[in-house]
Formats: C-alpha cells, sequence, structure tokens
C-alpha cells in the first residue's frame, strides 16, 4: 500500500512509469499469447484470457484503491455483476436490493433464475425487512447504495451484520460512489462491483467493469470465473479506464461540490416538487450517509409537477447531455420513467416513487454557476409556457 494520499498515488503509483522504457503511461499489450522459453519454463503470461499486463494494472490499481488485494477486470460493469453472481449454486437464495440497476435487475430474474438460483428483492433501508427476508438456501446478499434513481442509501455495516449472522456472501455495487467517497470494504464487504463505464472512466467513451476482493480464496474463485466466463476487459479499454482514473480525485471534487449546490438550489425552488440528494441534511438518508460515505455524491434527483413539465423543462435545458449513463465530464439528463426503467410496468414505477415527474442528473465539470443559470432559466420557460397555455 501507498503511503500518499489517494489523490497522489492515483498519479504515483506502482505503474507511473513503465519499467521497460521510462514512459509515463502503461504500455498497451495487444498480444493474445506470449512465448515460452522452454517445455518447463513458464512466463509470467500465457494466454491473454488469463491474464495481460495491462489489464493486470488497472486490476492492481482499482484493488489498491479500495484497499482490496485482487482486481478483476470485465468487458462491462454487467460482466463483473454477472460473472461474480457465478459463484452461486442451483438451490442458492439472493437477497437484493429492490431498486437494484436495471440490467442486474434482469440477470437476478430472466437469468439466474433458469438456472435455479432463487431471489428476494427487499428495501435494504429496512433492517427488519432483510431480517425476515433470509431463507435456509439465502447464500449471498447483494447491496447497492445510494440507489437509483431516487438514491436510497443502505446501512452497509448494519446489513453486512445481519449477512454474516446468515453465514451470507456480501456484494455491493459501489459505482455510484466510487473507492474515494465510499470504502465498502472497511464495513465487511466480501465483494465490491463497478460500472467503470461511469465516473472510474469517466469521459463516456467506454464499457468497462471492475470488481474487487480481499479474499485469496473468494479470489481464486473469481479469477477461476473470469477465465471460465472470458467476458475480460481488452487492452485498449484498460488503458482508457487507467487515463480516466488518473483524474478521479479532481473530477469527484468538482462535480460533488456541484451536485450539493444545484441540489440545494433546487430544494429552495418553488418549481421543484422534491430533490432526492443524500448529501443534503433535510434528506431521510443523510445520517446514514455521512456515516459510511465522505459525501452525497454527484448524482441527484428530482421532481417536477407533471410529464408535461419535465417535456417543457428538457426541450429549454441547453447545457446537460439528454441520455442514459453518468458519471462523466459533462453532465447528463435522464428521465429514469422511460429510459433506465422505461420496461418497469407503470402501477410499478408509481409506487416506487418513480414518477412521471422525475429527473436524474449526474453533474459533471462545467462551470456550477452556468449550469445553474441554464436551470434557471429553463425552469422560467417552463413556468412562463405553462401560464400561456
Ligand atoms: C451502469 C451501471 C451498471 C452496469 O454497467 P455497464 O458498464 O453499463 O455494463 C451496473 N450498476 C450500476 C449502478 C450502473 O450505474
Amino acid at each position: 500500500m501507498s503511503n500518499y494520499s489517494v489523490q497522489t498515488s492515483l498519479l504515483h503509483n506502482e505503474y507511473a512509469v513503465d519499467k521497460s522504457s521510462n514512459g509515463v503511461s502503461v504500455p498497451i499489450q495487444h498480444a493474445s499469447t506470449f512465448h515460452q522459453n522452454d517445455i518447463h519454463e513458464f512466463g509470467a503470461y500465457d494466454y491473454a484470457r488469463s491474464g495481460n499486463p495491462t489489464r493486470e494494472a488497472l486490476e492492481h490499481t482499482i484493488a489498491e484503491l479500495e484497499g482490496g488485494t485482487h482486481g478483476f477486470a470485465f468487458a462491462s460493469g454487467m460482466a463483473a455483476v454477472s460473472t461474480s453472481l457465478m459463484l452461486l449454486s442451483k438451490g442458492d437464495h439472493l437477497l437484493i436490493t429492490e431498486d437494484v440497476y436495471g440490467g442486474t435487475f434482469r440477470f437476478v430474474t430472466h437469468v439466474l433464475s433458469r438456472f435455479g438460483i432463487e431471489h428476494t428483492f427487499v428495501d435494504m433501508t429496512k433492517l427488519d425487512e432483510v431480517n425476515a427476508a433470509f431463507q435456509e438456501n439465502t447464500k449471498a446478499v447483494f447491496m447497492e447504495t445510494p440507489s437509483n434513481p431516487l438514491l436510497k442509501v443502505t446501512d452497509i455495516e448494519a446489513v453486512t451484520k445481519l449477512a454474516k449472522e446468515n453465514n451470507c456472501l456480501t456484494y455491493i455495487d459501489n459505482t455510484f460512489l466510487t473507492p474515494l467517497i465510499q470504502q465498502p470494504f472497511s464495513y465487511g464487504i466480501d465483494i465490491i462491483i463497478h460500472s467503470a463505464t461511469k465516473f472510474l472512466a469517466g469521459h463516456s467513451d467506454v464499457v468497462a467493469g471492475l470488481v474487487v476482493v480481499q479474499d485469496e480464496a473468494l479470489a481464486q474463485q473469481i479469477g477461476f470465473l473470469q477465465n471460465s466466463c472470458g467476458a475480460i476487459l481488452g487492452p485498449q479499454d484498460c488503458w482508457l479506464v487507467m487515463r480516466g482514473m488518473k483524474t478521479l480525485h479532481a473530477r469527484l471534487r468538482q462535480s460533488v461540490e456541484s451536485a450539493h449546490r444545484l441540489a440545494t438550489y433546487l430544494e429552495e425552488h418553488p418549481l421543484i416538487k422534491k430533490v432526492y440528494y443524500p448529501g443534503l441534511s433535510s434528506n431521510a438518508y443523510y445520517q446514514t450517509q455521512q456515516k459510511q460515505a465522505k459525501n452525497g455524491g454527484a448524482v441527484l434527483s428530482f421532481e417536477l409537477q407533471n410529464e408535461e413539465a419535465v417535456e417543457r423543462f428538457v426541450q429549454q435545458l441547453k447545457l446537460p447531455v439528454f441520455a442514459v449513463s453518468l458519471g462523466a465530464v459533462e453532465s447528463i439528463l435522464s428521465y429514469p420513467r422511460n429510459m433506465s426503467h422505461g420496461s418497469m410496468p407503470d402501477d410499478e414505477c408509481d409506487r416506487r416513487g418513480i414518477t412521471k415527474g422525475l429527473l436524474r442528473l449526474s453533474v459533471g465539470l462545467e462551470d456550477v454557476q452556468e449550469l445553474q443559470a441554464d436551470f434557471e432559466e429553463a425552469l422560467a420557460a417552463t413556468n412562463e409556457q405553462k401560464a400561456v397555455l
């Protein structure tokens, strides 16, 4: 482990200078196979699905950041989720956050179920409900916090304790906060998962997934599954993720500060019904978030009056791109009802609070005053149009 702060060690780590060339960037090794000197002597690498030096650099880097011992890089966040859930076997039961990422929901309900792996969705913010959901065959608990799109916060330590009492393996999807804001190993989590597509890579230009563990036996198992399923991240994309991570500290600092400011602004705006951001002291999950994370992160959701208001507002807004995904240099606005949760039945969306007025904002690196002014103008225009109608 480095003695430097995270900020410094993102730049000055074992990969800061390439040992073979003194280049100040990790070389991209494209070879699919590696020469063996003779029939007895095998080198560090043999075949690139099993190991590649560029991927290894990324895997070491994320392991170090999370305070784990082994990292694994996958072709996408979903490849990381699906491969690591392959630790489960037929007849096992999984407890999982009810408002988990849509792709994880799809994998658990439509794929794992075909292999005889059962699941129960629970509101992980309610410990009594979690406690009541354990079954004889429950083998694992999968958390995602803050959740999407309502930023509900799970008490990681409390849920992990219940899981351990029930001899369960614990997973957490740490995509929304990254190890710079939330370090799940300190609460006893076994397996940390990231969609590195989001904040870690940070530039909306690569799809990638990561898994980190700190137990040797578990590392062996995940490594075996990574090699068996084969959904590895290619060397070029590994390099892109590492390049993005060099600025993670600076990007997060700016984005979190701006998100906090915009959340405060929106909370006071008369046209906004509700703001969901665990970094606001008025938020129901503020205390839990304070306890286990450095801040509220850079994603917030807010609610306008109705669908018409959303339509007008989105038409007026100039700066954020209107798209799925999050965690990038540019601010990204999305409409969960039709985008991430488009396949969820209407009544289920309503029940969960994913209303037709809800928007999610991932705050990027634009000047926050300009972002706020953009929101101000778009909200004013939304209101004027309404008056004309
Ligand atoms: C995007 C995302 C995923 C899936 O990652 P991909 O890289 O898109 O496969 C998983 N979990 C969360 C929280 C995400 O935001």
